[in-house]
């Protein structure tokens, strides 16, 4: 039985150590609020990653891109392959205006990200797991399982960056439509790779039904090969991917095997209630046709911990105080997670001959356009250029756009 004499006191307790979690807790602390993180893994980044970020990641996470959580180049082309895979599309970052991206070793990034974060003066625990969560006279508490045993933790503000199988979200939120896509990868040395500065993508209802293959390289020959899948088993779409690859993967070894789901349903409606928050994969704030939440879940973390920190110190810790995170966040992420959304459920009904002929059609801005959101009507008016081939996907993309 606990009692109160074990209960460690603070003014917000952050659950999950990822880029959403260590992002919180580094601005909350930054603010002067008593803040603790608790992680359950021995180490940050345990969880499998493709570890594909924009160079604007870097930015929007307060950190310069070093050598030390980098691996291998600047990554500043993006290869789309179709079904017929000598049709592709080529996205070259620098002649659409965007800077490129890099792989991270995401391991030892985010060991920056929590050393931040302690030096902004939260306190950071590892192997220390949430299994319970409840509320007591207007506050927090939390059981927390760790190496030396149970520990009641009190808290005024709890933000829930525990991931896919939050704890905060099960607990406390309806995430009605979220939806996950399995999603397998192996780490390979002594891949073909056609060149390291490129992010290779393969889509194709042989290869990936409603997902995609990637090869994201990680320097000397190293590189980080998954795939996301539904309706098929993921690790055996993989196996064959890399098996009817032999130019690619014949020298190749798995070094390590990882699978976990990726949220691709948007972003759940309720993120805050009075004195809690959900940030990141809890919160369904991933780009869904992409996948990628790195980005996205730093970005909703920074803002959670600020909102959180002001709404301490003004003594107003209500869902309407709090409400400023999602009002945030969304401005910028809200319509990019909806409107991939919509393009993703519009792509993953197209059959083979759809995706061959499209990549015939679209070139590199529009597939940048459709994967983030960023503009759904322009590709949707080029389409219907095309009346006979892809008329029908033009109009349920505009149709989504409720023109
Ligand atoms: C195979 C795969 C490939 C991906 N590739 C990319 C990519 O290339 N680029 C990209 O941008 N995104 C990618 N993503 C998505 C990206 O990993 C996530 O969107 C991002 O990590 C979300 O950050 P987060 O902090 O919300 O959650 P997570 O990174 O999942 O972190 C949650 C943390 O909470 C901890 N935790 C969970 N429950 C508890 C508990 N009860 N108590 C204490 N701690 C707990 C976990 O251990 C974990 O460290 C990929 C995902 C997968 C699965």
């Amino acid at each position: 039985m606990l009692t109160d004499k074990k209960i460690a006191r603070c003014d917000i307790l952050v659950i999950g150590g990822g880029p959403a979690g260590l992002m919180a807790a580094r601005k909350a602390a930054q603010k002067g609020v008593k803040t603790l993180l608790i992680e359950k893994g021995k180490q940050f980044g345990l969880k499998v990653c493709g570890e594909a970020v924009s160079t604007a990641t870097f930015a929007e996470a307060e950190v310069p891109p070093s050598q030390n959580f980098i691996c291998g180049e600047e990554i500043d082309r993006v290869l789309v392959y179709a079904p017929e895979e000598e049709k592709k599309v080529e996205i070259c970052a620098g002649s659409i205006g965007y800077d490129g991206g890099y792989i991270l070793n995401k391991r030892a990034f985010l060991e920056e990200m929590a050393r931040l974060a302690f030096q902004a003066g939260a306190e950071v625990w590892t192997e220390a797991v949430a299994n319970q969560l409840l509320r007591h006279n207007g506050l927090f508490r939390c059981v927390v399982a760790t190496n030396k045993g149970e520990q009641l933790v009190e808290a005024k503000i709890v933000i829930g960056c525990d991931g896919v199988n939050s704890l905060v979200a099960r607990r406390s939120f309806n995430r009605k439509g979220y939806r996950v896509i399995p999603c397998v990868q192996y780490q390979m040395d002594n891949c073909h790779l056609i060149d390291k500065r490129t992010l290779e993508m393969f889509v194709g209802n042989n290869v990936a039904p409603d997902g995609y293959v990637w090869i994201f390289p990680k320097g000397k020959g190293l590189a980080n090969v998954g795939l996301g899948t539904q309706g098929a088993p993921a690790r055996r779409c993989l196996d064959r991917f890399i098996k009817t690859h032999p130019h690619r993967f014949k020298k190749a070894r798995v070094l390590k095997m990882g699978a976990a789901p990726v949220p691709i349903g948007g972003q759940v409606e309720e993120i805050v209630q009075d004195g809690l928050m959900l940030c990141g994969d809890a919160a369904g704030q991933v780009i869904p046709l992409t996948g990628a939440g790195i980005h996205s879940s730093i970005a909703a973390g920074k803002i959670a911990g600020e909102v959180a920190a002001e709404a301490l110190l003004e003594g107003n810790t209500s869902r309407e105080k709090l409400s400023a995170y999602p009002q945030q966040f969304n401005k910028v992420w809200g319509k990019r997670i909806s409107d991939s959304l919509k393009a993703q459920q519009v792509i993953t009904k197209l059959s083979d001959r759809e995706l061959n002929r499209l990549a015939d059609i679209l070139i590199g801005q529009d597939i940048v356009d459709l994967a983030n959101g960023f503009n759904l009507v322009s590709v949707g008016l080029k389409l219907l250029k095309y009346p006979t081939f892809a008329g029908k996907i033009a109009r349920r993309l505009l149709e989504k756009q409720g023109r």
